[in-house]
């Protein structure tokens, strides 16, 4: 019987853009995948949805699964996987402190066929995400990874502290913090001055990242003080100095916010991404889905008959999407829209018809219904004039019946609807966050999310708690007046609201406002 190939595969610290290109081109194809505690979420959203997932998590000290069982595991799926990938993914470097060794000598006895990715160890990003660069041509030309926390069953010392005190300039230690009291003892027995600036760097290349920076003669007590916890990186040594210079990821101006994009979730990566690279901890938790229409007798005969419209209007990047699927169902092309003027509300949904070949004719200046009228009435429609607008079932009536009080024909095609999700993995999360205090803004990005936000959370409230009161110290971020009213109308203070109205509006909103905060 064969066996599936085992890869001991690195996750790095947490940050997901620092995984490697073959450590997520292995979770993609893996049909199990073997996971621990320090492998982030974050990179297990790239992990094939249809692969077996086991975690095997060991959180500091208190092992849930021991060593050999983790191997045994091992052994097992990979018979059970014969001729398939098996992904054993590990924070860091699967060989710097994560026991990948023990794992790979148990794969290599039984005969089973494994590969090793190595990954960005916790040592070397963390400290470069804090501002430390571990070497530096006049400051450090040595650096050692040590564990904070040796063996238990050994009685004497491993490491050779006097050695380690004197003959090396940079010192990081991984799972110290338990031991820092004597890390410190030993290293100054060693001979290394009190003096020696260190830091702590907690979580680091993550939203959640925290950093100490003290003394090793006052660090002992400058933890104890912050309260600081594991998991986290020692760092001894004079490249600490640089901090001061260096930091960069704590700088971003959203850095320590977290937000919840209530989106759908095919359309909140541009705006996660946005707010994710100016720091910010962004939780996705998506309040509408986008449920485009099929192909009936009736969209059928409006799409053939384009042609005989003076204008087609999109209102929505969904509304393009929807549209050019049905299009393509019922045989058509973009040629249906030869001989009509093409007018967008904003630029998301321009730019959705360009990728299909199509430039509009009209975007009005503000990205509202209203605005669209108003512009498509000084272009020139008036008594006679057709139109067609694509767009979603629950829509305002505002553009149609302005057209239509200018004597213009309106035709509206539902080409999608809008429906709140049934359920959400993510309301209790949010809650919890919500409960804890733990969020500082909520961007709303259609009147849609608004009201299904607060009817998802509702849905998961204790006794006696209330939107209203648990959103008390969040601020609400608006994508627009329209969005801004329904907020408001449902009790809420609007925090900011975009101008322009689009999503890079609105993310500037979220700086300008937590800038001013
Ligand atoms: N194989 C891992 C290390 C596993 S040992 C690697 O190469 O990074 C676990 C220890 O790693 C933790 O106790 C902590 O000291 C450190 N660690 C892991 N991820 C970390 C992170 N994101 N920030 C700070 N320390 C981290």
């Amino acid at each position: 019987m064969s066996a599936a190939c085992v890869y001991l595969v690195g996750a790095g610290p947490g940050d997901p853009g620092l995984l490697t290109l073959r450590a997520k081109e292995l979770l993609e194809a893996a049909d199990c995948v073997v996971y621990d505690y320090l492998a982030s979420d974050a990179c297990m959203r790239f992990a094939n949805p249809k692969a077996e997932q086991i975690f095997v998590g060991k959180k500091g000290f208190s092992a849930h699964v021991t060593q050999d069982e983790i191997n045994a595991c091992l052994v097992e799926v990979a018979k059970r996987y014969e001729d398939g990938k098996v992904v054993r993914l590990k924070g860091g470097d699967p060989y710097v402190f994560g026991r990948g060794g023990e794992e790979a000598l148990v794969l290599a006895a039984e005969g089973i066929p494994f590969e090793v990715v190595p990954g960005v160890t916790a040592a070397v990003a963390a400290c470069a995400y804090a501002g430390i660069p571990v070497t530096h041509r006049t400051v450090s030309s040595s650096v050692a990874l040590v564990t904070g926390h040796e063996t238990p069953d050994k009685d004497a010392p491993v490491i050779d502290w006097n050695h380690l005190a004197q003959g090396v300039d940079t010192l990081c230690f991984y799972m110290g913090i338990r031991d820092l009291p004597q890390i410190v003892e030993r290293l100054v027995a060693g001979g290394r001055s009190p003096e020696t600036p260190v830091a702590l760097v907690r979580w680091g290349t993550r939203p959640e990242q925290e950093t100490l920076t003290a003394t090793l003669a006052t660090v002992v007590e400058e933890v104890e003080k912050a309260n600081f916890q594991a998991p986290a990186i020692i760092v001894v040594g004079d490249v600490v100095g640089l901090r001061n210079s260096l930091q960069w990821f704590e700088n971003r101006p959203l850095f320590g916010k977290r937000f919840v994009v209530t989106r759908t979730r095919e359309q909140a990566s541009s705006l996660v991404g946005a707010l994710e690279s100016l720091g910010a901890n962004v939780v996705e938790f998506p309040t509408i889905e986008v449920v485009p229409r099929s192909l009936n007798e009736e969209i059928a005969a409006k799409l053939a008959a384009l042609s005989e419209y003076d204008w087609v209007v999109f209102t929505s990047a969904n509304g393009v999407e929807a549209s050019f699927n049905l299009l393509n169902e019922a045989g058509l092309d973009a040629r249906a829209f030869a001989t009509c003027k093409i007018a967008s509300i904003g630029p998301a949904t321009t730019n959705t018809l360009r990728a299909h070949g199509l430039v509009a004719d009209l975007v009005p200046p503000r990205y509202v219904a209203e605005s669209v009228a108003e512009a498509l009435l000084e272009a020139g429609v008036a008594q006679g004039s057709k139109l067609c607008i694509l767009r979603a079932s629950a829509a305002r009536d505002v553009l149609p019946e302005l057209l239509e009080e200018a004597g213009a024909t309106v035709d509206v095609v539902h080409v999608y609807d809008t429906v709140a999700p049934q359920e959400s993995e993510q309301a209790a999360e949010v809650i919890q966050l919500l409960r804890n205090g733990a969020i500082d803004a909520v961007t709303f990005s259609a009147s849609s999310t608004v009201r299904n936000f607060f009817k998802l959370v509702e849905g998961e409230l204790a006794e006696g708690e209330t939107v209203l009161a648990l959103m008390q110290d969040v601020a609400a971020i608006s994508i627009g007046t329209i969005t801004s009213n329904t907020i408001k109308d449902l009790g809420l203070e609007v925090a900011a609201e975009a101008d322009p109205f689009t999503i890079p509006g609105l993310v500037q909103a979220a700086l300008d406002y937590f800038g001013r905060a």
